[in-house]
């Protein structure tokens, strides 16, 4: 019941976030500091920051349209019609006993302000920022926003999930999955005030640090592009590779999702990735610390079995046995449930028995058998497979790295490099799926 109540609320909520990713948005606003509140902010930029008048002004001075003088270092305190400016080279920002903002040891009796400048970039906490810088008291401490057009933040993004060394249309379709991920997501910390936190939770966002020319060529020649499926934005998951199959969203998580399906990906070049091949070996007692610290017991850990496979070859279904019982984790929990997370599902696992699983093509398709120490013709020529390890550890080898649904990101650099344009990259990966220019 628990878990068909799960799928209601995935499903009601997958519903209510496309009902409202119809539209790209012309700004885009991301939490930096969400998780580490600032105690004080410092901003600086060329040519001065600016703000609209936030200090509180004795009445007097505001009829006679005296501006509020600035701090050390003010320029002016220009006035317009209306409202005035606070303008200074670099700004000292910290929160009042009252739960205000201070700006350079003045008091104000604004708990949000956005500050502007008009060279290309501020600098926040030591930081390159487009756009403007948005603070806001959160218990009594600060929250940083950066507020900056959606083509800026993708120039943040795709540099820093991706890289400028990477090929002009992988690049090109990264800036589209990213775009389509970020108005897919707008609505996701609105409770928090901001539209996407900077981190893997939304996407990677590093600001100017992380572009780079070809990043930036990459974002402008696609502005405007999203990818759709049946006329609908598609969520486009990505991660760094696969192993040599892409996985079934219903596999991973929940939902069958149309653009979602698992394939061979005979694009991925393991020996030229860093890290494609891996291995862990854990000991049972690292295992059960990990039960433990779940409220999880059963007993000392004796054997960890794979006891289902998808159809595109990454595990689904694992079961860990103790001396007092025995626990199963499936799909997307399966990797955190070893310590410090598994880099994927494609893997298999042995113990130190001596035993090895092997994954064989059979005449009812791909099966894991348990072999002994044998050795074995593959493409790198003839390897021994044997359970690796001491009695009581279990050895995982694998490859790939993340949960493999939706477009990898190496698999977009091997078929750039192969020639392939940024579309027919993404429709690979996304399944049905068409590029069309945003039309507002
Ligand atoms: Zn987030």
């Amino acid at each position: 019941m628990k878990k068909l109540l799960i799928a209601m609320i995935f499903i009601l909520s997958a519903t209510v976030i496309n009902s409202f990713a119809s539209e790209i948005p012309d700004f885009v606003s991301i939490g930096i500091n969400a998780s580490s509140l600032a105690q004080s902010v410092s901003l600086e930029a060329d040519g001065g920051i600016y703000t609209e008048a936030i200090f509180a002004m004795p009445e007097a001075a505001q009829e006679n349209g005296e501006a509020s003088e600035g701090g050390e270092g003010a320029e002016s305190g220009e006035i317009t019609e209306g409202s005035s400016f606070y303008i200074a080279d670099s700004i000292e920002v910290t929160v009042s006993e009252n739960g205000t903002l201070v700006c350079n040891g003045k008091e104000t009796d604004e708990t949000e302000v956005e500050f502007l400048k008009t060279s290309e970039f501020i600098v926040c906490q030591g930081k390159k920022y487009r756009g403007a810088i948005r603070l806001s008291v959160r218990h009594g401490k600060i929250l940083i926003i950066s507020v900056v057009h959606m083509d800026e933040y993708l120039y943040g993004v795709v540099g820093k999930e991706m890289s400028d060394s990477f090929p002009l249309e992988a690049l090109k379709a990264q800036s589209v999955a990213a775009r389509n991920y970020a108005v897919i997501s707008m609505r996701r910390h609105e409770s928090e005030g901001f539209n996407l936190c900077n981190g893997v939770h939304c996407q990677a966002y590093g600001a100017v640090a992380s572009e780079g020319s070809n990043v930036r060529q990459a974002v402008d020649e696609t502005t405007g592009k999203l990818l759709y499926y049946n006329g609908e934005v598609v969520e486009c998951y990505y991660y760094s590779s696969n192993g040599g199959y892409t996985e079934s969203s219903e596999n991973v998580w929940v939902s069958e999702i149309g653009y979602l399906r698992g394939k061979a990906d005979p694009f991925e070049d393991g020996s030229r990735i860093p890290g494609y091949n891996w291995e862990v070996t854990f000991t049972a007692e690292e295992i059960k610390t990990v039960l433990d610290s779940r409220g999880i017991d059963i007993g000392d850990i004796v054997n960890v079995e794979v006891t289902d496979y998808s159809e595109n070859n990454h595990v689904t279904a694992i079961k860990i046995e103790g001396t007092k019982g025995e626990k199963f984790y499936y799909k997307d929990n399966i990797r955190a449930a070893f310590p410090g997370n598994l880099r994927s599902t494609y893997f298999t696992v042995s113990s130190g028995a001596g035993e090895a699983s092997v994954r064989v093509l059979t005449g009812n398709g791909m099966e894991t058998v348990k072999i002994a120490p044998s050795y074995i013709m593959s493409g790198n020529g003839i390897l021994k497979v044997s359970g690796k390890g001491r009695e009581g550890e279990f050895t995982f080898s694998g490859s790939g790295y993340g949960h493999s649904v939706g477009m990898s990101q190496y698999g977009a650099y091997f078929m750039a490099e192969q020639g392939y344009t940024y579309d027919e990259i993404l429709k690979f990966y996304y399944t049905d799926t068409e590029i069309k220019d945003y039309e507002s």
